[in-house]
């Protein structure tokens, strides 16, 4: 049930965002874990201008504001999110090419951008296949795999920045690192994106496509909803999920979560699961890595909103 406040909020966003408000939005719809309480109000604006609108209208009332891309990397906490959630995917999606630069809303989803690059022959993004992110989610988390980052394709990034200045970055500007980039310190909302590929062959793209989804079907769990890997690689060892299986976690469960059998590093939500499932397992996962190996995992995931339930 949303609380009566939020009405006289969405009626006064409404005057001056002509979107459609949802109002106690359960963000389970807008994750890939399906996992998340209600988001006071969710929108997803269509421009630039509209994004700004919205800020600027958060920003009058004091309220917070949460971005969520495709909510593929996110555990938000079953007492939801508070204030205004900005969502990017299915909003700001254009994709446009002007020659070997590719255009892109911060909402157009990579499965989307692989599907073309498969048909045009876009080359360069073939390590992505199989990442359900969106542009803006992707650049902001440096997503990749061992081969290769979407930041080295990066040529400019629109945004927002938190005092509401719109801005362009170079690629030189911006910092990547692994699953990070300057971009997360500096906050503010990515709204576009430039990237760089390379002109190939259609059917050489498609099979390279092909090829990396055939792997990632045979090395993670795809029966059930997850957010991908839960925690970063620690340097110095093989992997989270070498670390995880060693400790004898894979195949634990708290409630719907399960630390997966095909790869330790996926939690699952085999049906019911709640973040605060989810939050109990990353715990100890932590503590028995910590006891048996002294290494502090990090988390790869961003943990958003009220986890108390
Ligand atoms: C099955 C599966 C496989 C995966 N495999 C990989 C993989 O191989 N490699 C990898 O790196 N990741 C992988 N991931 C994780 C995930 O796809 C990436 O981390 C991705 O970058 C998240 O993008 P998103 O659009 O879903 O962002 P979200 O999860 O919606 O958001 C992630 C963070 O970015 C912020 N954010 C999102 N969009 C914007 C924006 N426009 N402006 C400012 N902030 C923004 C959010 O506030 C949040 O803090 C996988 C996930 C799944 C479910």
């Amino acid at each position: 049930m949303a609380r009566p406040e939020l009405a006289g909020l969405e009626a006064d966003l409404a005057r001056c965002y002509k979107g459609k408000i949802g109002v106690g939005v359960p963000m389970a719809g807008y994750t890939t874990w399906r996992i998340g309480g209600p988001a006071d109000l969710l929108v997803t604006p269509r421009s630039v201008a509209e994004v700004r609108t919205c800020l600027a209208w958060a920003g009058r009332h004091g309220l917070p504001v949460w971005i969520i891309g495709n909510g593929s990397n996110v555990l938000v906490g079953d007492g939801g999110l508070r204030g205004l959630v900005l969502r990017t995917a299915h909003g700001l999606n254009q994709i446009e090419r002007q020659g070997s630069r590719l255009s892109l809303g911060a909402g157009a989803l990579l499965p989307v951008l692989l599907r073309l690059a498969a048909r045009y022959g876009w080359t360069g993004l073939e390590f992505a296949a199989g990442i359900p992110a969106t542009v803006g989610g992707a650049v902001l988390m440096n997503a990749g795999t061992g081969e290769g980052t979407i930041g080295a394709l990066v040529s400019r990034v629109g945004l927002i920045e938190p005092s509401g200045e719109y801005v362009e970055l170079e690629a030189k500007e911006i910092s990547f690192a692994y699953r990070h980039s300057s971009l997360l310190d500096r906050g503010g909302v990515i709204t576009t994106v430039i990237l760089q590929v390379r002109e190939g062959d259609p059917a050489d793209v498609a099979r390279a496509i092909r090829e990396r989804m055939a792997a990632r079907r045979q090395k993670q769990p795809h029966r059930w909803p997850s957010a991908g890997s839960v925690f970063k690689n620690p340097p110095g060892w093989p992997s989270a999920g070498w670390l995880i299986e060693r400790v004898g976690a894979k195949g634990l469960r708290r409630g719907g979560a399960l630390v997966a059998y095909e790869h330790a590093n996926f939690i699952v939500n085999t049906g019911g699961a709640t973040a605060r499932d989810v939050l109990w397992l990353v715990e100890e996962i932590r503590r028995r890595v910590r006891e048996s190996f002294g290494v502090e995992l990090e988390t790869e995931i961003r943990i958003l909103g009220d986890t108390r339930g």
